[in-house]
């Protein structure tokens, strides 16, 4: 089976990657000739990921899935959530998010945060939407060189590392997208 993951975003398509079944054969964007921005113009999570999918689905007619991931701050009245991507403004900027909000966080005692992804899947012409979130911290200090995004300042509830100092197995393990994934895999099972 032939699956389209609409993303160009690459940390995103290998941890992916990395879990799927050798049975599902998975497409980049690069591999169906799509090197334009994809909508993401919906006020939620789910819109978002729903309007990924559309997307493909309506120029390309292919089985395709998507994600949409927001960080949901607790202090912050749940912000940046839809907004994560360019919560600093525009260009997208890891860097300036992490900045702003560890500088909306300063003096807060409450840094409790959740990562939540929305996974929509058009398969067969029917739509199906899978959820995964994973619960923490917003550390003080940036820590790890690996991942991408908000990593370097998630710390996940029970663990002594950050999203950006752990492996990619073990960020999927206990991640946000890992559970989503791991959904869509047993809806083909
Ligand atoms: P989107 O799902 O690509 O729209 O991501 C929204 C924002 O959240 C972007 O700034 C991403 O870099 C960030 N983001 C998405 N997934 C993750 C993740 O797994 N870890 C850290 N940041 C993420």
């Amino acid at each position: 089976m032939k699956l389209v993951f609409a993303t160009h975003n690459q940390n995103k398509f290998n941890e992916v990657k990395l879990l799927l079944p050798k049975t599902i054969e998975l497409l980049s964007l690069t591999d169906i000739n799509c090197h334009e921005e994809i909508p993401e113009t919906a006020d939620t999570i789910s819109g978002n990921a729903i309007l990924k999918v559309e997307f493909i689905k309506d120029k390309y007619g292919l089985d395709c899935f998507a994600d949409d991931t927001g960080l949901e701050v607790t202090s912050l009245n749940y912000e940046p959530g839809v907004y994560s991507a360019r919560y600093a403004g525009e260009p997208s900027d890891s860097e300036a998010n992490m900045k702003k909000l560890l500088e909306k966080l300063a003096g807060k005692k409450d840094r409790s945060a959740c990562f939540k992804t929305v996974i929509a899947l058009s398969y067969n012409e029917v739509d199906v939407l899978f959820e995964g979130l994973c619960e923490g911290t917003i550390t003080k200090t940036k820590r790890g060189e690996k991942g991408f995004g908000y990593d370097p300042i998630f710390l996940p509830n029970g663990k002594i590392q950050t999203f950006a100092e752990m492996s990619l197995e073990e960020k999927s393990e206990i991640g946000h997208r890992g559970k989503a994934m791991r959904q869509l895999i047993s809806y083909f099972s």
